[in-house]
């Protein structure tokens, strides 16, 4: 009798544990997120680990050939919805699309961006700089403000903005870029204040360079060269310096990846109005001066 309970609560235990290791598998099981800029570079690498790990997501972009390419990839638990993340109606129509899928929106991750207007603060023309900020700050606020009508109500939710590390500090992207990640660290303070007692995480994470489409025009851009020279995406890890705490490594777009969940998933549970900054130690060594 001893021995058939012993054996009873060994195998209840070993049912309890794989049931452990399923879950930290599937950490975002039955949820809901949407990925803005989801069709290339960081997110995609996203929007992979998050249907991965068990969400349903929905892909907001305007390159529907990519989109429905990356769509192929991940199957039937992803959706491509062509949204400009600059028009109100595009976001309203998404977040309502998200949510009509579960009746529910669990994760929504601002994460569309352009490098927009490049050159010295003296030239600066104010209409690019405007349509800048407009993709990198002003979409945020109207991602937020609508992904909020669904995730206040089920008090429920976690956003995630992709900031850069030129949200610290400057000398990372051009003006335009530099001030909008800049901006966006105020909206997440501001909004994780105001929508905790909501349940509401919002944080940011902010990784230096990645290679990317976006990234290979930074580095012409910065660089004073015209589109017509823009270096392919594979060799930007050869062209961009190694962080001098990290010159081993490369940041890779599921190291950005992975952290979009720990963010985004209950693994961040207590973690709200926090900037995670992605640059293998380097603002923390310049501030020691090494
Ligand atoms: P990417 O060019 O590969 O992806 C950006 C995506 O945003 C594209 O699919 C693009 O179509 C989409 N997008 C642009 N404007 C849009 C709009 N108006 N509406 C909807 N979608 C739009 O670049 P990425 O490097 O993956 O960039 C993703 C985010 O990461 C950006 O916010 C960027 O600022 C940030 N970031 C990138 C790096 C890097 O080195 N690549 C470093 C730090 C931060």
């Amino acid at each position: 009798d001893i021995l058939q309970r012993v054996i009873h609560h060994v195998r209840q235990s070993s049912q309890s544990f794989s049931s452990t290791v399923a879950s930290e598998d599937q950490r975002l099981a039955g949820q809901v997120a949407i990925i803005t800029g989801g069709a290339s570079g960081i997110g995609a690498a996203t929007a992979r680990l998050f249907t991965r790990q068990g969400a349903r997501v929905v892909i907001a972009d305007i390159q529907p050939l990519l989109g429905e390419k990356l769509l192929e990839e991940l199957g039937p638990q992803a959706k491509y919805v062509e949204c400009d993340v600059r028009k109100e109606e595009d976001v309203r129509r998404l977040v309502d699309t998200a949510y009509a899928l579960e009746k529910r929106l669990d994760i929504y991750h601002s994460n569309a961006g352009i490098i927009g207007c490049v050159g010295p603060i003296d030239e600066i023309r104010m209409d690019e700089y405007d349509a800048t900020l407009a993709v990198n700050l002003r979409a945020a606020v109207i991602g937020i403000k609508h992904a909020v009508r669904y995730m206040k109500p089920h008090r429920r939710g976690s956003i995630v903005i992709t900031g850069s590390v030129a949200s610290v500090m400057g000398g990372m992207g051009p003006h335009g870029y530099t001030i909008a990640k800049a901006g966006l660290l105020g909206l997440v303070k501001s909004c994780a204040a105001e929508l905790g007692p909501f349940n509401i995480r919002v944080n940011m994470i902010s990784p230096g360079r990645v290679s990317t489409p976006m990234s290979a025009f930074a580095l012409s851009a910065l660089a004073g060269r015209d589109s017509g020279s823009v270096p392919v995406v594979e060799d930007i890890d050869k062209l961009v310096p190694k962080s001098p705490v990290l010159p081993d490594k490369v940041l890779t777009d599921s190291d950005v990846a992975n952290a979009a969940l720990f963010l985004a998933s209950d693994m961040g549970g207590y973690v709200s109005g926090h900037n995670l900054v992605l640059d293998g130690g380097r603002t923390a060594a310049q501030v020691l001066g090494a």
